[in-house]
């Protein structure tokens, strides 16, 4: 998952409070960092990465990236469904039809 932060606007060094492991996020910004082309680099038609010298963006940097995306989007994730109104005893005439069906999610 890309995350949303660019060259233009790095990743801060304080993890968003959504963040669940701010330890982790330090170092996924450190790293993300690093990987990115040198300051005389970055409005080159090729760039390449000022720590790994490969063409940018670097495989690091993409894997770097995936793991900013992922932190900062486990906060949108549904952690629990609400089970409140769907409990038990209700009838559920749509329930065959969603077992037979593709998974929506
Ligand atoms: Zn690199």
């Amino acid at each position: 998952m890309r995350s949303p932060y660019t060259l233009d606007n790095p990743p801060p060094d304080e993890p968003p409070s959504e963040v669940l492991v701010p330890s982790l996020w330090r170092v996924q910004a450190r790293w993300w960092k690093r990987h990115t082309p040198a300051l005389d680099q970055q409005g080159a038609k090729h760039p390449v990465c000022g720590h790994c010298g490969q063409s940018w963006p670097c495989h690091s940097w993409a894997c770097w990236d995936g793991q900013l995306g992922q932190a900062v989007h486990q906060s949108d994730a549904p952690a629990q469904a609400p089970a409140a109104d769907d409990g038990a005893g209700v009838s559920a005439p749509s329930r065959p039809l969603a077992l037979t069906g593709t998974p929506e999610h």
